[in-house]
Formats: C-alpha cells, structure tokens, sequence
C-alpha cells in the first residue's frame, strides 16, 4: 500500500533519510503512515537559558510528532530551527555571524528553510529582523512557538500544531510585548499528546511560569516574553507526576522568576491558608492561590510505596531575591526531595547599583536572606549572577561586588559584563565603564570566584556524595595541570549542583550512585564508586 504523504514545505529537497524504525506490518494502519521520504529532517539550534532548552524539546517534539526525523547538524537539515537568547549582544551576534554560512546552505539547498525564535524575535522588533537575520524565513516570538509546525504547512492529524491567532499585545514600558496566554494551554497538551522531546531520560525541565514581570533595567527578557503567566497547578502537578511514573530522577522547575508563581491564577478554597509576606520589592496578591510553597510540597507529596518522594530530586530556577518569601524557605527545608542548591542572582555588591539596576532589594537584605537559608538548610550550595561594568559602577562600587563574593563564598558565580540592549530602560542612562575596564573587572572578579571555589571544592575531598551519572565524558591525559592525572570516564551532578567525575561506563548512566570524592578542582570534584544512591 502507498503510504500518505502529508503536506511538505514548498519546495523542499528531498534528502537521503534514516530508515524508520520497522516496517508496517498490519495493513489496516499503513495507509496512516507518513511518508518520511518528502518531510523535512529538522535541526534546531538552542542557544541561552534553561527556558530555551524546554522550549527547544517541546518544538522538536511536535516536529517528530509531525513526522519529521532529526538531523544531528545543521548541515544535513532541511529545517534548521534557531532558538535564540537576546540576554547580550554577544549572544546575537553568534548567530548574525552565521548569516552567511546560511545563505551558502540555501543556495546549495534551495528547499532549506530557516525558522528563528527565542527572545530575539520581539513584537516590537519585527521591522529590523529580516535586515538583522536576512537568511531566515520565518520569524515567531516565543508565544508563538506553538504554531511552528502549522505555519509550516506541517501539521497533520496526529500532531499537535497551533493554527497562528492574534497575540495579545500589552505595553511594557515604552514597549509592546507579546503576551504568553496561550504557552500554558500548549504545554498541557503537548504534555498530554506525550510529544515533549525530552533531552534526557534523568533528568526533566518543568516550566511553571512564563513571562517576567521584574523592573531590572538592564534586561530584554520582560520585552520579549512579555508579563508572567503561571501554569494551572494541577497541570504542574500532573506534568510532575507523569515525569515520576516515567521514572525521571531530578527535575528542575523553570520560570525567569519561579518565585513570583501563582500570583496570576486564580483564587482556589484548596489554598486559603497561603498568606505569604513579602519583605522585599513591589506586594503582590499572593493570598488565596496556590504559590511557590504549595508547588514545591505537592510534587514532593508524590511518594512511592515505600514513603519516599518518587521524584528525589527537585530544583527550581531561577529565583528574584524579592520573591523568596519564609514560606518558600520553610518548604525548602521540609521537602527531602528538594535539593540543597538555591541560584540566587545578587548582580551587584552595591546599593546605589543595585537602585540603579532596578533590582529592588540591597545587600543588606540579600545578605539576610543568604543568612536565613544558611540557617533553614544548613550546607546549601549557593550560587549567583554578577553583572559588572553596569552604567555608572564606579571602581569602589565594583570592589563592594568583590566584597560581598568574599563575604557570601558562593559555590559558583555566573559573571558577564554589562551589555546595553535596545529598548531596556538602562539606555537611558550613560553606559560609561570603557569595554577594557569592563573586561578586566571581569577578569578580577572570576579570578577571586576560582580561589573560593577550589577552596569550598576542597572542603568535599573525603566526603561521599550521592551523584546522578548523566554523561559519558572522553578520556583525558590529565584533569588537573600538576596534580595527580586522572582518567574519569562518566560525570554528573550532587544534590548540591557540583559537576563530579567519576571512572565508570555508560551503564551508570541514568543512576544515582554513592561516589567518594578524592580530587577537588575550581569548577568539579573527581572521585570513585562506593556504591549505589538514594
Ligand atoms: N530572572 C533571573 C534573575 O532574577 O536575575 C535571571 C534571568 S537572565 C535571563 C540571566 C542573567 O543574565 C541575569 O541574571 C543577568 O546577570 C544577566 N543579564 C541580563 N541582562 C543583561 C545585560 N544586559 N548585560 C549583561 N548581563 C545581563
Ligand atoms: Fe531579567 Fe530581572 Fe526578569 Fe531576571 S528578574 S528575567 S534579570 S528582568
């Protein structure tokens, strides 16, 4: 029988394909078979946060869910998908320089198509991207994701395309951005349709929350994924438990403010008793619905036969200092499943800085919040985000940065210098620090981090850890320049986030496993097996 074709992408090549994975044996179902032969192998190109990893999982998956195979490059693509981040300059230049390359790839493929999302496609910027990104083809903003398979002429019965419909547009300072309504409905069911293409088996995005409503001045994120959208709590809970039955060991919830959940929803009786203070930044009516508390013990609460959370590890990220409220704490240290790791952007050790980066909490108060987390779970691996070079940092503003690193001793400290995006409130004000004194403050400041880490690394040695094994590393000469070689073939991440590696083969992959830390450098532990985790 001659199997359907569904409807290709004008004029797209028809490539050398994979094999499918077995032929069609019962009659009665061939006819519904697709024809992979004229569908698109796709590739899609992730770069940025977490949030653009999930996204990125749930396009590939209603792109296989269409019938489309993946190619494991651009090159053998007929669909490259670029899911960009916007967050830096530099991050948009990396894909602008790779115009040209892609502008050779279509004249050599004429079918090849280019599709461009993420953060730099914005309501507002539509006009300059077709000069920015001459090779791409079609441009979506992240709330319109959903619609990739349509508007690619793909969508069949089986896959779970959105038809495109008007985005609600709401001002965001002298901005308009596209409102997230529809992503939560689109989740769910993709959710359901079973088309999320997870990366991992282990190991699970979950997002919660969608949007940002913070006045940081510096970032595009507000402008281009619009105001905060919380998931319903029961399809967290039901994504949640579907990760559980499937057997994923460590899940991590995602929102660009995951504390600040709930506070869109609706009023629910089933949460009257959350009353939750804020200490910090603007109020918010958080009474009544369900918030990041409530969330964090319900998919604790997901407990096997034998008592213990089927999901042991639960993590959240990212966090505003202005959102992590007492109840939040006190969930933290009450839920065996959460793990002992906070990300806690701070940006700037200053409060005039801070004032100016529109952050809405000093040091004092972060500080306060470190000490009372420090309290509640006692070894949390604290980690941060530091801007320097921000509009106006004068050189005693940025050793108060270097102060309080000294101070906090975080565990890791994700650090970039300032970079002014169009259409941020920050544009307004001088962007002053010269690009050298921005780099060598860079410079400063990760040179400090190194010692701090290698020397709390240090404090691990002798130590078991429980680590979830999630990739095969190749063999190295050496790890260390001067210390012992050694030879690990497999790593993963501690409960508290440090990268551990260990000998062992891919068959650990996946498992929790009980090592003995023997080697500590800046930026991972080595050790060996002693046993099986959890
Ligand atoms: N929502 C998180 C928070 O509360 O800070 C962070 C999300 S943002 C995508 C990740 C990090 O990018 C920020 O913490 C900040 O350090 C950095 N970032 C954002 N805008 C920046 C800019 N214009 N220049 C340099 N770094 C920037
Ligand atoms: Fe950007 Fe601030 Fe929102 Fe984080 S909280 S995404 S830094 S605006």
């Amino acid at each position: 029988m001659t199997a359907r074709s569904l409807p290709v992408l004008d004029g797209l090549a028809v490539t050398a394909r994979p094999p499918r994975p077995g032929p069609v044996t019962d009659e009665r179902v061939a006819e519904f078979v697709t024809d992979d032969q004229v569908l698109p192998r796709f590739h899609v190109w992730t770069l940025g946060c977490q949030m653009n990893q999930s996204d990125s999982e749930e396009m590939a998956g209603a792109l296989r869910a269409a019938g489309c195979a993946e190619a494991p490059d651009m090159a053998s693509a007929d669909l490259i998908v670029i899911n960009t981040c916007a967050i830096r300059e530099q991050a948009e230049q990396k894909v602008i320089g790779r115009m040209g390359a892609l502008a050779r790839m279509k004249s050599a493929n004429p079918g090849l198509r280019v599709v461009l999302t993420g953060c730099s496609v914005r309501a507002d910027g539509l006009v300059n991207l077709q000069r920015r990104y001459p090779a791409v083809d079609l441009f979506l903003r992240p709330d319109q994701e959903p619609e990739l398979v349509a508007r690619l002429g793909l969508d069949s019965p089986t896959a779970p395309g959105q038809a495109p419909r008007d985005a609600s547009l709401q001002r965001v300072g002298r901005l308009m951005a596209a409102t997230a309504d529809r992503l939560p409905g689109t989740r769910a069911a993709a959710v359901a349709a079973g088309t999320v293409a997870r990366g991992s088996r282990s190991h699970a995005w979950l997002p919660i929350i969608y949007g940002c409503d913070k006045t940081c001045t510096y970032c595009i994120v507000p402008f281009s994924r619009g105001p905060e959208r919380s998931r319903p709590f029961d399809d967290v809970l039901a994504e949640a438990a579907a990760l559980a039955d499937a057997g994923v060991l460590d899940v991590t919830l995602l929102g660009q403010n995951v504390n600040s959940y709930g506070h869109d929803l609706p009023t629910d009786p089933r949460f009257g008793a959350v009353r939750p203070r804020r200490h910090l930044g603007r109020e918010l009516a958080l009474d009544g619905r369900p918030d990041m508390a409530e969330l964090l013990r319900a998919i604790d609460g997901i407990r096997g036969p034998d008592g213990a959370p089927r999901i042991p590890r639960l993590r959240f990220v990212t966090s505003h200092p202005w959102d992590l409220s007492e109840r939040l704490i006190e969930a933290m240290a009450a839920c065996p499943s959460v793990c002992e790791h906070l990300h806690l952007p701070v940006q700037a050790g200053d409060d005039a800085v801070l004032h100016r980066m529109g952050r809405q909490y000093t040091v004092g108060a972060y500080l306060e919040l470190v000490a009372r987390l420090r309290d509640a779970i006692p070894g949390i691996a604290l980690t941060t985000d530091v801007i320097v070079g921000f509009c106006g940092e004068s050189e005693a503003q940025f050793e108060a940065t270097l102060e309080l690193l000294r101070r906090v001793r975080f565990d890791a400290v994700f650090a970039a210098a300032f970079s002014p995006r169009p259409g941020t409130p920050a544009t307004r004000l001088p962007d002053d620090v010269p690009a050298d004194v921005k780099r060598q403050r860079l410079n400063a400041l990760l040179a400090l981090q190194e010692g701090i880490a290698l020397d709390l690394n240090r404090a691990w040695v002798g130590r078991t850890t429980e680590v979830l094994v999630d990739q095969v590393r190749p063999p190295r000469s050496h790890d260390h320049e001067g210390e012992a070689p050694v030879r690990p073939r497999v790593a993963g991440r501690n409960r508290e986030n440090r990268l551990v590696h260990l000998d062992g083969g891919p068959e650990l992959v996946g498992r929790l496993v009980k090592v003995e830390v023997d080697h500590a450098g800046p930026y991972a532990l080595a050790g060996r097996l002693v046993g099986e985790g959890a």
